[in-house]
């Protein structure tokens, strides 16, 4: 299927400005509305249609993209959303029109739970925890374990998790949404009338009430405290790469399912390497004798030192490679080289006999850079150019 041009489905210029493109948008939006159309599967196209060229239009850099390269240089997934069902669209919404607009357009985020839940059943459930952990560059070489404590919801110990102090018998039925777990609703806005389906209040959307609450949860089923987890870190993991722990962020009200962790990697900064990729970069810094005679230097390496040979005459700013000293691919048992950067040291101090022995160095054949080859002396135009300008 070929896609339309997003202007086109906008029904605005290519010079619109991003008020146009907004408002274009909020007419089509509320026209294909799915509370509008209930159950018409054109006017749902029409609405993802719509939504995807918002997306793309409504951002400067995307939509620079798009006039340049057109549908060609947009990412399924990363420029635009691919949505496969309207509870997709709905939790993207959030972004597109910066949260509580939306909610006021739409009624926003509640319709969207309503579908995956069945009611009396089971439980809300818990949300994923995230958290950040910053590794050195040691830790990543050799992959490690951390114990880390997180705050998160475990469920009641007093009443299982149910959330009732009698058991699971004591549930009766919300008399609010008579066991359904929402509501409609009407809202106004300056748009019109909208029924909005919502999370019913009474029972949290659980579809159920408790006739005895569990005096330990309040009739949650959870409680928050502190968990010591225990993660293994492979070697040679990312900075932004995600360890996910399932079953191991919050625990779901009255026994729902318990939500994920997520584990962020970070990199600590490294007193003296710098990471690239897999390789390790590290600056050394020699001595002007020690560059011209040569000699062996001991540097720090990810697990201690190593002895680098310095061969004789070895210039500033020379990259030697120590193979297999850095990083671990990840998944691989290859590892990436450390990189030393050969750097010689000018002393900014000398004494008076340092000095003497200087200036006596100054004059001796082999000591300052040669002069230009001979050509570029000749009576050549460039030779004239170079000599008055002083190259
Ligand atoms: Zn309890
Ligand atoms: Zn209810």
């Amino acid at each position: 299927m070929t896609k339309r041009d997003y202007y086109e489905v906008l029904g605005v210029s290519r010079s619109a400005t991003l008020e146009e493109i907004k408002s274009a948008y909020r007419k089509l939006a509320m026209q294909y509305h799915p509370d509008r159309n209930p159950g018409n599967k054109e006017a749902e196209e029409k609405f993802k249609e719509v939504t995807e060229a918002y997306e793309v239009l409504s951002d400067e850099e995307k939509r620079r993209r798009y006039d340049q390269f057109g549908h060609a240089g947009m990412r399924a997934g990363q420029d635009f959303h691919q949505y496969t069902s309207m509870n997709d669209i709905f939790s993207a919404f959030g972004d597109i029109f910066g949260g509580t607009i939306f909610e006021e357009f739409f009624g926003g985020g509640a319709r969207r739970r309503s579908s995956t839940r069945s009611p009396r059943t089971r439980g809300e459930p818990g949300a994923d925890l995230h958290i950040r952990l910053p590794l050195t560059l040691e830790e990543i070489a050799r992959g490690t374990e951390k114990t880390i404590k997180v705050k998160r919801y475990q469920p009641c110990t007093a009443c299982n998790g149910s959330g009732s102090a009698s058991g699971d018998a004591g549930h009766a039925t919300c008399p609010t949404c008579s066991g359904s777990g929402q509501i409609s609703q009407v809202s106004r806005s300056m748009f019109g009338q909208f029924v909005n389906i919502v999370t019913c209040p009474t029972c949290g959307g659980t579809g159920a009430i408790l006739h005895n609450p569990c005096p330990v949860c309040s009739g949650d089923g959870r409680t928050m405290s502190e968990d010591t987890l225990h993660v293994a870190i492979p070697p040679g993991v990312q900075p932004g790469m995600e360890i996910r722990l399932h079953g191991k962020g919050h625990a779901g009200k009255r026994g729902g399912p318990t939500g994920d962790l997520t584990i962020e990697i970070e990199e600590k900064e490294h007193p003296y390497f710098r990471r690239d990729g897999s390789n390790i970069v590290y600056n050394l810094v020699i001595s002007f004798p020690d560059a011209v005679l040569g000699g062996e230097v001991e540097v720090p390496t990810l697990e201690g030192t190593a002895l680098l040979t310095i061969k004789p005459g070895t210039q500033s700013g020379t990259v030697l490679r120590m193979r297999g000293k850095g990083l671990p691919y990840h998944g691989s048992t290859e590892r990436g080289d450390q990189l030393v950067v050969v750097n010689v040291y000018v002393p900014t101090k000398v004494n008076g006999h340092e000095r003497e022995l200087l200036r006596q160095l100054a004059e001796s054949e082999n000591i300052a850079p040669k002069k230009r080859r001979k050509e570029t002396k000749d009576t050549g135009f460039f030779g004239k150019f170079r000599s008055s300008f002083s190259f």
